[in-house]
């Protein structure tokens, strides 16, 4: 048995800190559905703090990043016949369940994701419906970015590219949503405020419980108008929760601790990543590594199988995700020391040092 746990699956596996669970252990709690008692602090305390920090009205608290995104797309395709332009690689779009369809009726239009995570304006602007074709196409409503981006290894989307997407939505009378699960790792690693970074959004989803490292939750920020919808909506899905301010407590005390810590865990992410890259059987797109997501794959040829790594791993306590026969995913967060990391690479190393021994002999 290892003696040792480096977890990089995911940056949603970060634990409540003694903090966090100090705070939540002595949080004013109310009834959160009923709403209008002011000793709901801790959740109101929350989404006002959110939304502040992004350069919003409003926030609202709700479960799950998947149940902002549904929420915000259903807000603003709240009429039969709508549809959303997404990436073909967004999470909306793969890990979803499909929801906006399934549960909202909202029609996906998926444009294709580039490699840095971006659609090409053009292709947006493409697959923007002609209304005068109103009596055979879905209307158009709005158009979904994801920053920084998931399933292209965390790449960022710039600013300069979103306040053109937002033009464009503009333009067509089309709201924005930002799916910002990470927002905060794209803002820190573009060194660009998170207010300003989604200054063209008409709406934004924020994930807690991802780098941040709170246990549970999402907040969505807005308009007034759009939050009041989503509140609706909210308690529609199942979502209104009644004395949430223990987990938002735990929220507000990561939202301190933590988002200072991000430049750190991307420093580890690239440190990771420089090392994995100069094993000889793997291959890293250094370059890629913009926050704390790091995709890499085993090289054609190698004596060494996907399976076969990720079990020497899980054997000295090194946890990935086994993205395909050859493909390896891993993510930091404030719970990766960089001892960890080092600790990491020599495992690597020592799966394939191995190999080389076993080949000459
Ligand atoms: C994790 C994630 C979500 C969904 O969050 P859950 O809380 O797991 O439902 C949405 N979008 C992106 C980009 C994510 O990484």
């Amino acid at each position: 048995m290892a003696t040792r746990t480096v977890d990089l699956r995911s940056d949603t596996v970060t634990k409540p800190t003694e903090a966090m669970r100090a705070a939540m252990a002595t949080a004013e709690v109310d009834d959160d559905v009923f709403g209008a008692d002011p000793t709901a602090v801790t959740a109101v305390k929350l989404q006002s703090e959110v939304a502040k920090m992004m350069g919003k009205e409003a926030g609202l608290f709700v479960p799950s990043g998947t149940m902002g995104n549904l929420i915000s797309v259903l807000v603003h395709c709240d009429v039969r016949g709508s549809e959303v332009i997404l990436g073909n690689n967004s999470h909306i779009h793969i890990y979803e369940n499909g929801g906006i369809a399934t549960i909202g009726g909202v029609h996906p239009r998926p444009v294709k994701n580039n490699e840095d995570g971006m659609m090409d304006i053009d292709l947006i602007e493409d697959a923007i419906r002609d209304p005068r074709g109103e009596l055979v196409y879905p209307t158009t409503r709005l158009i979904c970015l994801e920053n920084s981006h998931g399933n292209t290894g965390g790449r960022c989307l710039p600013v300069e590219y979103i306040d053109r997407v937002g033009e464009l939505a503009k333009k067509h009378g089309l709201k924005l949503h930002i799916d910002g699960a990470r927002i905060f790792n794209a803002s820190v690693a573009l060194g660009i405020p998170v207010d300003r970074l989604v200054q063209a959004a008409d709406s934004v989803s924020v994930c807690l419980s991802k780098g941040i490292g709170a246990p549970v939750g999402s907040v969505i920020v807005g308009s007034e108008t759009f939050i009041t919808k989503a509140r609706r909506l909210r308690k529609t899905l199942g979502g209104g929760m009644r004395q949430v301010g223990v987990i938002c407590a735990a929220a507000l005390v990561a939202l301190q601790e933590n988002l200072v810590k991000f430049e750190g865990d991307h420093k580890n992410a690239k440190v990771l990543a420089e090392g994995l890259n100069q094993i000889k059987g793997l291959r890293v797109n250094v370059a890629a590594v913009e926050t704390n997501i790091i995709f890499f794959d085993i090289v054609e040829g190698s004596k060494i199988s996907g399976e076969k790594l990720y079990k020497h791993l899980v054997e000295r306590g090194v946890f990935v995700m086994l993205e395909g026969p050859s493909r390896m995913r891993i993510v930091l967060h404030h719970q990766i020391s960089s001892s960890d990391v080092q600790y990491t690479l020599s495992c690597f190393q020592q799966a394939f040092s191995g190999l080389q021994e076993e080949n000459g002999n």
